[in-house]
């Protein structure tokens, strides 16, 4: 699709809408010449070419990659109204894209039955899934796995719970034994089960873990905001997804969060929320002196009314509602996008666990490969220069740049993959690879060469 075709026919079909009103005078105070325009925005696009490119495969950092076409259409269509779903007389038309977008969500991972919406991102769309486990569990505490997101510790303290940091095992998965001793001790009212950790993209033994709390009246949400659309990948390919059961009890849970602005092909901020049990909306309840709710006679919820955020982007909405129409939350819809990057991840594990340059940190649950060169003997200090250097030098070279990332790894989580380590340092660094673009399988060998060949100048010059 021709984005600048659909960017004019969005200015063009709203304009028309606009003079389907009869006709006004902008007024003067805010109006601006493209002489004027040109200057400034000439510096806007000088400033923003600073900016690593995201969306080419030569970038293997972090999880940063240009939103979908359809995406930057839809958005800019609606933005050009500037809907505000906060309530529906700011965004009926929006509201409704929104819960069709959230149902869609809901049935991707096969809920039964929901209550959700959209947020700003996963920080948010995690904060109110903590705030109604607070409610529902009240003087209880929240249980997280050590490597799962900072917000949840953050979170807690926010909502003056107490937070419980839970071991992992040699893979960076929550380690439901250790999980088990502290909900023996009874202080735990809800789990937070991580589907895709940040750093190494770990998947927690989510149907274990939610297994374990229902004996004990423990509420369960999943952080899925990286990894919850893998689901897409169930039945696609054993290979791809070799033990879809994390992805399988989330249906079960009580909590769900996923962020279309990561795997989602949206731009910030898009993250979700959904409730297994609609009642949690009384959680919510509140009065605003200036909410025309009760004025705005309807038997629909206003979405302000069940989420803690109160204006949020329309456009959003339509961005994601336009984008699950072309690319349905489906296997051979979405699912394509994250396959393709999922063979990539293990396709690049396969090449490094060949090489004689660098070594694999573990095997990729999802699509982030971590990995080291390889120093001899093996010490934390030599692995965290010389990761550092390849990260500098692959970012610094103009003719031939690649883009990575590094993982900060403790020393006992090194140790629990490599005993071999010399842990002459607390914690060391990693190199780390989202490969979230589907361009990414077509490039890897381009990108693995690159990354052997700063490897072997890194070791050989320190
Ligand atoms: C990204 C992420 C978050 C935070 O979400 P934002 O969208 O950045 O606010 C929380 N948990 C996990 C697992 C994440 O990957």
């Amino acid at each position: 699709m021709d984005l600048r075709y659909w960017l004019g026919r969005a200015v063009d079909e709203i304009g028309a809408w606009a003079a389907d009103h009869d006709g006004f005078s902008p007024h003067a105070s805010a109006s601006v010449t493209d002489h004027e325009m040109a200057d400034g925005f000439g510096e806007l696009v000088r400033r923003l070419s600073s900016s690593y490119p995201f969306f080419h495969p030569r970038y293997a950092g972090q999880m940063l990659k240009p939103p979908h076409p359809a995406a930057v259409a839809g958005y800019v269509a609606a933005m050009l109204i500037n809907p505000n779903n906060r309530a529906l007389d700011g965004g009926s038309a929006t509201s409704a894209l929104e819960e069709e977008a959230v149902a869609a969500i809901a049935s991707m991972f096969g809920m039964p039955s929901h209550l959700g919406h959209l947020t700003g991102g996963s920080t948010v769309a995690n904060l109110e899934a903590l705030f109604v486990a607070r409610e529902t569990h009240p003087g209880k505490g929240i249980a997280y796995s050590r490597e799962g997101h900072y917000t949840h510790a953050r979170m807690c303290h926010l909502l003056g719970m107490r937070g419980y940091p839970i071991e992992v095992d040699s893979l960076g998965r929550m380690d439901p034994e250790a999980l088990e001793r502290q909900l023996a001790r009874g202080t735990v009212g809800t789990v937070v089960a991580t589907v895709g950790t940040t750093g190494l993209g770990a998947v927690d033994p989510v149907h274990t873990i939610l297994a374990a709390a229902r004996a004990r009246g423990v509420r369960v949400h999943v952080d899925a905001a990286y990894g919850g659309f893998h689901v897409l990948l169930d039945q696609e390919d054993a290979d791809l997804l070799p033990d879809p059961r994390p992805w399988r009890a989330i249906a079960h849970c009580d909590s769900v969060v996923v962020d279309p602005h990561k795997h989602g092909l949206q731009p910030y901020g898009c993250g979700a929320v959904l409730f297994g049990d609609p009642g949690v909306g009384r959680f919510y309840r509140h009065d605003s002196p200036c909410a025309s709710y009760a004025s705005y006679a309807t038997d629909r919820p206003h979405l302000g009314e069940i989420s803690l955020e109160c204006s949020r982007s329309g456009a959003a909405a339509a961005a994601l509602w336009l984008t699950q129409k072309l690319l349905p939350l489906t296997s051979g819809g979405l699912g394509q996008v994250l396959a393709a990057g999922r063979r990539a991840a293990l396709r690049w594990a396969a090449l490094i666990e060949q090489s004689s340059v660098l070594d694999l940190y573990q095997p990729p649950d999802l699509d982030i490969v971590t990995y080291f060169p390889r120093t001899d003997p093996l010490l934390l200090s030599e692995v965290e220069a010389a990761s550092r250097t390849v990260m500098r030098r692959g970012m610094s070279d103009r003719a031939d740049p690649v883009y990575l990332s590094t993982a900060r790894i403790d020393a006992h989580s090194f140790a629990a993959r490599w005993p071999g380590a010399v842990t002459d340092l607390g914690h060391t660094r990693i190199l780390r690879s989202v490969l979230m673009k589907p361009e990414s399988e077509l490039h890897l060998d381009q990108l693995h060469s690159l990354v052997e060949r700063l490897a072997t100048t890194a070791r050989h010059t320190g």
